[in-house]
């Protein structure tokens, strides 16, 4: 998600943009999907490897609440990549925190 600019205003109606937000919040998913689906890759293929890289609704939904930026990342002990949730996260789950 894209960080709020600073010169943002908070003198529109609250209402006014509900419209476009659910849109981007939801389309934006969906059309990046689709680039994907045209580009040829299954949606069962997206759904393994989304499931092979720990990617589960639950870890989806903590970044989305935390405002971490997820990404595959390398262990800073083992080299190893793996899905980390934002830039804190430089361990992979088998390299445990001294
Ligand atoms: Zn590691």
């Amino acid at each position: 998600m894209l960080e709020q600019p600073a010169n943002t205003t908070a003198s529109v109606d609250d209402t006014q943009y509900d419209g476009q937000i659910i849109a981007a919040l939801i389309d934006t998913e969906q059309r990046l999907l689709n680039a994907l689906y045209r580009d040829g890759v299954s949606k069962q293929l997206v759904t393994a490897r989304a499931a092979k890289l720990g990617l589960t609704q639950e870890f989806i939904k903590r970044c989305r609440l935390t405002g971490t930026r997820p990404s595959l990342r390398t262990c800073i002990k083992c080299d190893a990549s793996f899905l980390s949730a934002g830039p804190h996260n430089r361990l992979c789950r088998r390299c445990p925190p001294r």
